[in-house]
């Protein structure tokens, strides 16, 4: 039997799509192994948000050949679409697949045996409009779906090379996504989270339905007992759009709200739509609406121009609303955004320094949102065990630790909340 190895470097897209790029390859009579096995197939799905993602991926793909110097590499992904050329030039590398048509990597695959000519397929992603349907039925080891509902962004960050290597927004068709999510329920599946590069956009180019819209026609499919929204602009969340995902039972409080910088003057450098000010709007209105709301959030440090008095803005704001888990990225230069031709580099020690600042400020936060669990009783969804230790996730995202001879997993049981440990909260099953 043919062997294929996957590895995915980035964020949760890049994950619901190699999970599609699998299962077309076992559909194929691909066995699927682990990476560092010996294949006779490996791809690589890249990403390009950081240098380090780039390095990352370049090593990935170095190491391939290494296990097995007559496979076949594939470079997909972002990297690959925003860098062809440079992905091309790496020896080991025999075909390069950008954002787009993921959906062939086996056709490219079975030319390249014919052929064994190196190929680059990749495209111009700004002339794509049209959602590429990549079908999953079964995700492995996993008990929450992932599911792929929007592409491209609009937006254009001052510091993200995104919307250049995902191109325009595109929306997945809600049958498509309706029909998806009604197998993923039949295959054992209680909770799914909709993802994409910009989700609020779900929906702008179909002119149709909204994102608020999806999740209302995905509670009413039976058997699915979580809708979970993936990370999302702050700015989607009004009264209307909250109000109305408060009627839906199954929609879980958790929104994970992109904030950056909590300084005004580096908002606008970075071209983010919003104040610190409706930032904290947002954040109030939605702990008005949903009691147990968690919200967490990625912030940079370091952005070009951002000065002691900028930053400590960004710390007091931060202080002040207190999020339930906050991702540090020290700011990364990504050549050919706008941020990259800023003035007023930031010391890469003084990044270091803000960001171990803000890590400990996360870590406070963090233990004082758990603490006022501590002794309620949540439903808990398990996922994953290890030698009899159970791991799981309340509906607000609270991780719960659970010993137990029982198995648990794929299972959704009442627990109480006993004691902090780490970033979770030790439980006991009711
Ligand atoms: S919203 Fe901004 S940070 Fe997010 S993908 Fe679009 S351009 Fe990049």
């Amino acid at each position: 039997m043919k062997k294929v190895a996957l590895y995915t470097l980035g964020c949760r897209v890049n994950v619901y799509e190699t999970e599609a790029i699998t299962e077309s390859f076992t559909k194929n009579g691909y066995e699927v192994v682990d990476f560092e096995d010996f294949a006779d197939v490996y791809v690589i799905n890249t990403c390009t948000v950081t240098n380090i993602g780039d390095k990352k991926s370049r090593k990935m793909l170095r190491k391939a050949k290494k296990i097995n110097p007559e496979a076949i590499v594939v470079a997909a992904g972002c990297y690959a679409q925003v860098s062809p050329e440079e992905i091309a030039e790496i020896e080991e590398v025999d075909i390069v697949v950008g954002t787009s048509d993921k959906s062939k990597i086996v056709d490219f695959v079975n030319e390249y045996k014919l052929s064994s000519e190196k190929k680059n397929y990749v495209n111009n992603i700004m002339s794509v409009r049209e959602f590429e349907e990549m079908e999953i039925d079964e995700y492995h080891d996993k008990t929450r779906a992932f599911l792929k509902i929007q592409d491209g962004c609009d937006r254009y960050c001052s510091y993200c090379l995104i919307p250049y290597a995902r191109g325009p927004v595109r929306s997945r068709d809600i049958d498509s996504i309706e029909n998806q999510v009604k197998g993923l329920v039949e295959n054992g599946f209680k909770e799914v989270i909709l993802s994409g590069i910009h989700i609020s956009s779900y929906g702008k180019d179909l002119g149709s339905e909204n994102l608020v819209d999806v999740v209302e026609i995905l509670s009413k499919i039976e058997g699915l007992e979580r809708i979970r929204i993936g990370s999302i602009e702050p700015m989607f969340f009004s009264e209307g759009v909250l109000e109305r995902l408060k009627a839906v039972k199954s929609f879980c409080p958790h929104f994970h709200l992109s904030l950056q910088s909590g300084c005004d003057e580096t908002l606008k450098r970075m071209n983010r739509r919003y104040t610190a000010d409706e930032y904290r709007e947002v954040v109030d209105r939605i702990r008005d609406t949903f009691e147990d709301a968690a919200i967490t959030t990625d912030i940079i440090v370091g952005f070009p121009g951002e000065t002691d008095e900028e930053f400590e803005a960004t710390y007091k704001f931060l202080s002040e609303i207190k999020l339930s888990k906050m991702h540090i990225f020290k700011y990364s230069e990504r050549k050919g955004t706008k941020a990259a031709m800023l003035s007023g580099k930031v010391d890469p020690k003084k990044k270091e320094e803000r960001s171990k600042i803000l890590t400990e400020l996360d870590e406070k936060c963090m233990v004082e949102f758990m603490e006022k669990y501590l002794g309620r009783e949540m439903k808990v969804l398990f996922e994953e065990e290890k030698e009899g230790i159970f791991m799981g996730y309340t509906e607000n995202y609270i991780k719960i630790i659970i010993s137990s001879d029982t198995r648990l997993t794929g299972k959704i049981l009442s627990c109480r909340l006993n004691n902090i440990s780490g970033d979770g909260i030790i439980g006991e099953l009711i």
